[in-house]
């Protein structure tokens, strides 16, 4: 998610991307590396298109084989012992860490607004929320200062690293868990307004920087990349304390999609979830 405004401001190199993906990603391997973006659904088959960590490769944090390592045993391995480890050997829990009190504050922000569902959070090798799962995975390298020098040092970024930023993550992947809680993406009023969740992925999206059918919330224009992200979006807007969104979008054409949030979420405040399978992180790491 490294910002490339340059590259994206310019026409032509957009209009490439209407090309092959493969052949672009190629050509354009960063640009590529930043236009694709892991935050948000997490498909049934995982998608691998991010710059992979060392550490991701293997994850098998549910695998009861596996003996976990207290911290202490870790910390003090070289980077190249370290990244032979499975991120469940780590021992990671965002309890008891720098953002406990943030996954609180999303949920004090939910209750705020009159929902009563408060998604379970989890540690992952990124962000994402496993498609048709109301639950948010946290990635692995936000939850110990050594994992975040790595990160910074692999991918030159840690994405979510301030608490504002975390806090914008949060609330996108707490839509995608409202949208599979509540099945939401399957009322008609949803697809009028965001179109169908059965959209093809695709690996890129063409965005316009100047539209106004779009909130901006993540970087990169994310709503544009699907109807799910659009949702996830403005919902994000919707949710985010002290963001006026009625004066920040009047005159726009994402009002209408704001107001349909507002309206989806008055219709569901303080009713419990309709849709929450049991599922083992293992099957979603
Ligand atoms: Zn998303």
């Amino acid at each position: 998610m490294r910002r490339r405004d340059d590259i994206f401001l310019d026409p032509k190199l957009i209009e490439f991307h209407r090309g092959s993906a493969r052949a672009s990603r190629a050509v354009f391997g960063a640009l590529a590396e930043h236009t694709v973006r892991s935050a948000g659904r997490r498909p049934v088959q995982p998608r691998r298109l991010r710059s992979p960590h060392a550490l991701a490769c293997e994850r098998d944090f549910g695998c009861d084989t596996l003996v976990e390592m207290e911290s202490a045993d870790w910390i003090n391995l070289s980077e190249d012992e370290l990244l032979e480890k499975k991120i469940r050997q780590l021992g990671l829990k965002l309890e008891g860490t720098e953002w406990d009190p943030l996954v609180k504050q999303l949920y004090d922000e939910l209750t705020a607004k009159g929902l009563s569902f408060h998604p379970p959070c989890f540690v992952g090798d990124e962000w994402f929320c496993p498609v048709g799962i109301p639950a948010i995975f946290v990635p692995f390298f936000l939850v110990h200062e050594r994992l975040r020098r790595l990160e910074r040092k692999m991918v030159l970024e840690v994405e979510g690293e301030t608490k504002e930023w975390f806090m914008r993550l949060m609330r996108h992947e707490a839509a995608h868990a409202y949208s599979y809680a509540y099945q939401l993406y399957k009322k008609k009023k949803w697809q009028q307004t965001f179109g169908l969740a059965s959209t093809e992925e695709t690996e890129f999206y063409r965005p316009r920087p100047y539209s106004r059918s779009y909130v901006v919330h993540l970087d990169d224009w994310y709503a544009q990349s699907h109807p799910d992200e659009d949702f996830a979006e403005t919902f994000a807007v919707w949710l985010t304390p002290g963001l006026d969104w009625r004066e920040r979008y009047r005159g726009w054409n994402a009002m209408q999609k704001l107001e349909c949030v507002d309206a989806l979420m008055r219709s569901i405040a303080g009713n419990p979830p309709v849709h929450q399978p049991s599922f083992r992180v293992a099957d979603y790491d």
